[in-house]
C-alpha cells in the first residue's frame, strides 16, 4: 500500500528550488513505520521570521543603514558587536550615537530566538537549549565543549520533513525553514557563553549526571545576554572564571531538519559563520560539517558553491530495500546515486565525506551489511561515522549489541574503510535531535 506525499504549494518562505522540482515522493506504508510516512518538502506558511544582519551581505546591511539616514559605516559597527562581541544590546554599543542605538539595534539586530529551556550534562561541558523562535517554533541546538574543540550543533529547520522512521524530529514533521540568521544566531548564543567564561573547560570538574533548569537564561538568548565580565542565574550562570573562555571551533548540521530541504538559507549561513569578523563569525570552513539525508541535486549545487565545507551523507543502509524504509527520500534518490553525488562533492572540494549510519539492533546491523557498505566505499575519499541509535520514545527499536557494533567496526576496517563510533554526548539530555522539543509539544 502507498501513500503519496504531500508537497505544499510553496508559500514563504519559500521551498527551495534545488529540491521542490522533484517528482512526487511515493512513500510505503509500513507497519515498522512509526507514523504514517509523509514527505513535505515545504513548511506550513508561517510568514518570515524578523529580517537580521546575519540575513545579509555587508552590502545589504549598508543599505539598510543608509535608508535609515545613518552613515553605511555603522553597518561595520553594528556587525562587529554580532560577530566579534557576540551581543545585539543596544545598551551595549557605546561607539553609537545613543540617539542612533535602538534604531540601528532595532532594523538589524531584532531578538530571534528566545531560550524555552535549558539541559545540561558531562559536567556543563554538553548544554542544550531549546528555542522558541518569534513565531513558536520551536528549534534545539547543543554546544558540546572537547579539550581541543567546542562543536555546535545546530537546527537547520524547524522539524523536519524526511519522515525517518528513528528520528524525534522526523516524527514530529515540518514546521518550517529557519533562516539564515535563526541559524547563524544559535552560534553566536554559543559563542557568547564561551566567551563569557560559563562552559567549564573539561568534564573534570563536577560530577556526571544531568541538569535542568525551565527558563533558566534570565534573559534569554541572542540579544539577551548578560554584559561581559558580569553574570548570571541559572545553570548558565557565571561562576566560572573568564579565563576559561574558549571559540566555537566546530559547528555541524546535525540538529533538526534536513539543511538541504533549507538550501539558501544553509548556504546563507555557512557564508556568515565563516566569513572573517565583521562579515560574519570566522570560523573554518574546514570546520561546518553539513549533514544531508541526501538530496542528490542539492548536493551537486553545493559541490558547486566553492565552499570547503564537510559533506555527511546520513547513509544508515547499504541496501535500497532496508534505505527505503529507514530513510524514506531514499525512494526519490537511491544508494548509488547519493553515493555518486558523493563522490562528486570529494572530488570537486577535497574533501573526505563522512558517511553517517546509526546502528540499529537487528535492522541494519547484520554482517553482510558491514560487508556490503566496506564494498562500496572502499578506495572512496570516504570516513563511516558509526551512531549507536537513541532510542525515540515509543520506538521498538534501539542500538546494537556491544559485539555486534565491533564487529561492524571490524569489517568495514578489514574492506580498509576508515571508521569511527560516533561519541554519545548529550544522551542524558535527549541528545537525538527532535527529543527534547517533542518533550515540551502540547
Ligand atoms: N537531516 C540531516 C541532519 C540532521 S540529523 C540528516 O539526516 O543527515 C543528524 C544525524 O542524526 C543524522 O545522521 C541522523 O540520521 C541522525 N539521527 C537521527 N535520529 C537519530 C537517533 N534516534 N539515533 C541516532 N542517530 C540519529
Ligand atoms: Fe530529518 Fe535527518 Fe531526522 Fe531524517 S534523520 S527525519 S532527514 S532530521
Amino acid at each position: 500500500m502507498t501513500e503519496r506525499s504531500r508537497v505544499s504549494r510553496p508559500r514563504p518562505p519559500a521551498p527551495d528550488p534545488a529540491v521542490s522540482a522533484s517528482p512526487r515522493l511515493v512513500v510505503p506504508k509500513s507497519p515498522e513505520l512509526a507514523v504514517p510516512a509523509r514527505l513535505t518538502l515545504a513548511g506550513r506558511g508561517r510568514g518570515r521570521p524578523p529580517r537580521h544582519l546575519a540575513d545579509l551581505t555587508m552590502a545589504e546591511r549598508r543599505a539598510v543603514v543608509a535608508d535609515l539616514g545613518e552613515p553605511p559605516y555603522r553597518a561595520t559597527q553594528l556587525s562587529r558587536h554580532f560577530f566579534g562581541r557576540f551581543t545585539q544590546q543596544a545598551d551595549e554599543m557605546s561607539d553609537l550615537p545613543r540617539a542612533s542605538r535602538d534604531r540601528l539595534a532595532d532594523a538589524l539586530l531584532p531578538r530571534l530566538l528566545t531560550a524555552e529551556r535549558e539541559l545540561s550534562c558531562d559536567a556543563g561541558t554538553t548544554r542544550k537549549t531549546l528555542w522558541r523562535a518569534f513565531d513558536g517554533a520551536l528549534i534545539e541546538s547543543v554546544l558540546m565543549r572537547y579539550p581541543d574543540r567546542v562543536t555546535m550543533c545546530v537546527s537547520s529547520q524547524a522539524g523536519c520533513g524526511m519522515g525517518c522512521p528513528f528520528c524525534a524530529t522526523g516524527q514530529a514533521g515540518l514546521t518550517r525553514n529557519l533562516s539564515a540568521a535563526e541559524i547563524v544566531a544559535q552560534v553566536v548564543a554559543g559563542a557568547r557563553l564561551l566567551a563569557d567564561g560559563r562552559v567549564p573547560g573539561s568534564a573534570s570538574r563536577g560530577g556526571r549526571g544531568g541538569s535542568e533548569g525551565r527558563n533558566a537564561l534570565p534573559e534569554g538568548g541572542p540579544g539577551g545576554w548578560v554584559p561581559p565580565g558580569r553574570t548570571a542565574g541559572g545553570i548558565w550562570g557565571g561562576s566560572a572564571p573568564r579565563d576559561n573562555a574558549a571559540r566555537v571551533s566546530n559547528v555541524v548540521f546535525m540538529g533538526m531538519g534536513e539543511p538541504l530541504a533549507n538550501y539558501a538559507s544553509v548556504v546563507a549561513a555557512v557564508r556568515r559563520l565563516t566569513d572573517p569578523v565583521p562579515e560574519g563569525l570566522g570560523i573554518s570552513q574546514r570546520s561546518v560539517t553539513v549533514s544531508t539525508v541526501g538530496l542528490v541535486p542539492a548536493i551537486a549545487r553545493l559541490a558547486g558553491e566553492g565552499l570547503s565545507v564537510t559533506l555527511a551523507v546520513s547513509l544508515h543502509a547499504p541496501d535500497d530495500e532496508l534505505r527505503d524504509m529507514l530513510v524514506p527520500v531514499n525512494q526519490r534518490w537511491k544508494v548509488d546515486e547519493v553515493l555518486a553525488a558523493a563522490w562528486d562533492y570529494a572530488a570537486a572540494t577535497g574533501r573526505r565525506v563522512s558517511i553517517e549510519y546509526a546502528l540499529i539492533r537487528d535492522v541494519n546491523d547484520q554482517a553482510w551489511r558491514a560487508d556490503r557498505l566496506g564494498s562500496l566505499l572502499a578506495g572512496r575519499l570516504a570516513h563511516v561515522n558509526l551512531i549507536p541509535l537513541n532510542p525515540t520514545p515509543g520506538s521498538k527499536w534501539t542500538a546494537s549489541r556491544p559485539a555486534v557494533q565491533r564487529e561492524f567496526v571490524r569489517r568495514l576496517a578489514a574492506a580498509g574503510v576508515p571508521v569511527t563510533v560516533r561519541d554519545t554526548r548529550g544522551r542524558e539530555i535527549d541528545g537525538a535531535c527532535g527529543q527534547l522539543a517533542a518533550s515540551v509539544r502540547p
